[in-house]
């Protein structure tokens, strides 16, 4: 699947090598000059990856980064931060607001591209196993089976799809549009009342087992899967 990347940069030359280099690479690239534009573009659509420079107009990379982590809805993001400074304590205090790994300039594209690749691997839900346990609650992708227990679950669907994605997806909380989105698909013409019905379904199918504990509503958001 192309991966999306957001680049927030405010110098343009660099932000065109970045674009052309990662276009080039297969990766889809959306672009920022700044925070306000970042926000529009994440709302839009959420990236795989935010590539964030340190030094942008009137809000810093750094205090950007602190939000993108405090907000639920992005707070899986990964973030390369881009930094003109080589400095240890600006190393650290990037990775202390949340970035996974910085990048400083000036910076080759290959270089650019290995962190990016690097972070992606590492940050990856575990989609690619076919058997997907949490807490006991095993969903196998291959056979198309849920089972509790060793017990096995009969599951419609949609619920097997649903439940795939927020299995592979552990602990992060979707909103109803983003699981429309990711599990029925953008083109689907669904209400997102839609998703409440497949998750009391999907709650129905697990409660004699009690894993139906683990779809949580998250108020004003939307759902996570969580074991906590
Ligand atoms: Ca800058």
């Amino acid at each position: 699947m192309q991966k999306t990347i957001l680049i927030v940069e405010d110098e343009k030359p660099i932000r065109e090598m970045v674009v052309f280099a990662l276009g080039r690479a297969g990766y889809d690239l959306v672009e920022a000059g700044d925070v306000v534009e970042a926000y529009e573009q994440i709302s839009r659509k959420m990236p795989d990856l935010v590539l964030l420079d340190w030094m942008l107009p009137g809000a810093s990379g750094i205090e950007f980064a602190r939000r993108l982590k405090r907000d639920e809805l992005t707070s899986d993001v990964p973030i390369v931060m881009l930094t003109a400074r080589g400095e240890e304590e600006d190393k650290v205090s990037g990775l202390e607001a949340g970035a996974d790994d910085y990048v400083t300039k000036p910076f080759s594209p290959r270089e650019l591209m290995a962190r990016i690749k690097a972070v992606l691997r590492r940050t990856a839900p575990d989609t690619e196993s076919p058997v997907l346990d949490v807490a006991g609650l095993k969903l196998d992708q291959e056979s198309y089976r849920v089972t509790a227990a060793d017990e096995a679950i009969d599951i419609g669907p949609t619920e097997f799809r649903l439940l795939a994605f927020l299995m592979g997806h552990p602990d992060r909380v979707f909103s109803r549009a983003q699981l429309l989105d990711r599990v029925w698909g953008q083109n689907a013409y669904v209400e997102e009342r839609t998703v409440d019905v497949h998750i009391l379904r999907l709650r129905k199918v697990l409660a004699p087992s009690g894993y139906d504990a683990l779809i949580q509503t998250v108020r004003g958001v939307g759902y996570r899967l969580s074991a906590k």
